[in-house]
């Protein structure tokens, strides 16, 4: 399709990426083993609808043979110190960041996403697995006292077991490091099944780490998620799963985990107001619409994807949005300075467009962007709809794509209210110069992260994790250790 203006074109690398693929089979008990199914799936490269390789379609066999494997496991692991444990992870670091480049190749190939991003990615994921070495050795409870007369009380911390990890596409190692260090820093095994669109990177760190980590402590399954995730979710054997994902497949997964009352652990979709008052930085919030909302594409659960401006200031700032938006530069991987890449897939590409065609069916006006660009690979236009008014669709559903939306409030309550009218409740900004109200709003909104004066700066000792429909449980910071633990009080009497 071309569009109208062609104001956005899609720049192409001048060499083809080269990835380094990682084995093919299921990565059970330290090493690749067959699937029990001769069944594949596709790998494809978005951004030039290149088929780069295929992975095996898993099945419950599989997923049983990974979970008999993290449970012979899980003693062993689970009776190291939390140094030896810690020394595991920060190996797993130094290995990822002396294969930096393999995994940011196979990553950006794998997802269509700007090499900036994919480094960004890396980079947060051996951050990760550094910050949770570290806090596995500072976990700290109530002290050993008496809390009853005679009685002297001691509180353990123990892993929960085996841990079921069910990952996204988005940002594939970096949301099953996001998992995997605070899990095996707890002292758990582990099983994960990655998106089936973006098992590679996963794969790859099995295959680099698999002689430093004890075997059958990380396994990975790959496959579809009613299958495959659908198994680990309802297995009896695993303690815990943790998913990371749209509110759909969240429920899916608590609902089949239900059964055997085993705990959830939930991170799921989200749709981050960003609340400009009247007396912001216009020029600042703007900047950070650009980076916060089309940062991956806008391919991100914390996006800055529903902008509520102050009536007074909506003109000005729409105007100062629609510039910056204008200027964004749409490349494949490889080129230097894109700021998005393509979409995850076809299938994206096109739910993504759907809601654009949806978005003209109800009048909106699309200020800029709004359409797909010219192929190879599943590109659309960095888009911003203007003037949007109170409860249309595209204030409360999660397009998931480079689609920002503007609407205006004239009151602070109002600002506030209509801010939490949505099913999610993962991340939301305020852009503000009055010290008063940077101290007041952000205690009234409903969301597991509120920035002020920023949108998407993500710390790893800061804990990431929604309300709502976007789930609960926490990721990062030693929250996400508690996470994948459990207490238990040990009481002797001295009597
Ligand atoms: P998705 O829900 O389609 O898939 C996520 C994972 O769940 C995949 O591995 C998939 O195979 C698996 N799955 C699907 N159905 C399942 C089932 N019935 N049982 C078990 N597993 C199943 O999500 P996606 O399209 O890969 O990722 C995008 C979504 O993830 C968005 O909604 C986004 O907001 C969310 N997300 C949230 C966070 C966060 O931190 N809260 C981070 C990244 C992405």
């Amino acid at each position: 399709m071309t569009t109208e203006t062609a104001l956005f074109t899609v720049r192409r690398a001048e060499a083809a990426l080269t990835p380094a693929l990682p084995p093919f089979g299921q990565f059970i008990g330290g090493t690749f083993v067959p699937s029990s199914s001769s069944e594949t799936v596709d790998i494809v490269n978005p951004a030039t609808e290149e088929v780069l390789t295929q992975v095996p379609a898993g099945t419950v066999e599989d997923v049983d043979a990974a979970v008999a494997a993290a449970v012979a496991a899980k003693e062993a692991w689970a009776a190291k110190t939390p140094r030896d444990r810690s020394a595991v992870l920060l190996k797993i670091a130094d290995i990822i960041e002396a294969n930096r480049e393999v995994f940011e190749t196979l990553e950006a190939a794998n997802t269509g996403k700007p090499s900036a991003v994919a480094e960004d990615d890396i980079s947060s994921a051996i951050d990760t697995f550094r910050f949770s070495a570290g806090a596995a050795r500072a976990y700290s409870t109530l002290g050993a006292d008496d809390y009853a007369e005679n009685h002297t009380s001691v509180i353990h911390r123990e892993p929960v077991g085996v841990v079921g990890v069910i990952t996204p596409w988005n940002y594939p190692l970096l949301m099953a490091a996001w998992k995997i260090a605070p899990v095996l820093g707890a002292g758990n095994t582990l099983v994960l099944k990655p998106s089936e669109q973006t098992p590679l990177t996963t794969l790859k760190l099995a295959e680099l780490i698999a002689s430093e980590v004890p075997a059958g402590v990380i396994n990975i399954v790959t496959g579809p998620g009613r299958v495959v995730g659908n198994r680990l979710s309802e297995h009896p054997d695993v303690d815990l799963v943790a998913i990371t994902g749209s509110v759909g497949s969240g429920q899916k997964v608590a609902a089949a985990a239900a059964g055997s009352v085993k705990r959830v652990h939930l991170e799921l979709g989200g749709k981050a107001p960003v609340v400009v008052f009247a007396d912001a930085d216009l020029e600042a919030a703007a900047k950070g619409v650009r980076s916060a909302g089309f940062w991956n594409g806008g391919q991100e659960c914390g996006a800055a994807t529903r902008v509520l401006v102050h009536e007074s200031v909506a003109e000005k700032f729409t105007e100062l949005l629609v510039r910056e938006i204008s200027e964004i530069t749409v490349g494949a991987p490889g080129t230097d300075d894109a700021e998005i890449g393509s979409m995850i897939s076809k299938a994206h590409y096109e739910r993504v467009l759907a809601a654009l065609d949806e978005v003209r069916k109800d009048g909106l006006t699309i200020a800029v962007g709004g359409r797909a660009i010219d192929g190879p690979g599943y590109f659309i236009e960095p888009t911003v709809v203007s003037n949007v008014p109170a409860g249309a669709a595209i204030t409360s559903n999660e397009i998931f794509g480079p689609v920002v939306s503007v609407e205006t409030f004239s009151t602070d309550e109002e600002a506030i209210t209509r801010a939490n009218e949505t099913i999610y409740g993962l991340a939301a900004s305020v852009w503000t110069r009055d010290s008063a109200r940077s101290l007041t709003v952000p205690r009234k909104l409903d969301f597991g992260t509120v920035w002020v004066n920023s949108h998407l700066v993500i710390a790893t000792e800061m804990p990431w994790g929604g309300f709502k429909g976007s789930g609960y449980g926490r990721d990062l910071s030693s929250y996400a250790l508690d996470d994948f633990s459990r207490t238990k009080h040990v009481m002797y009497n001295r009597g």
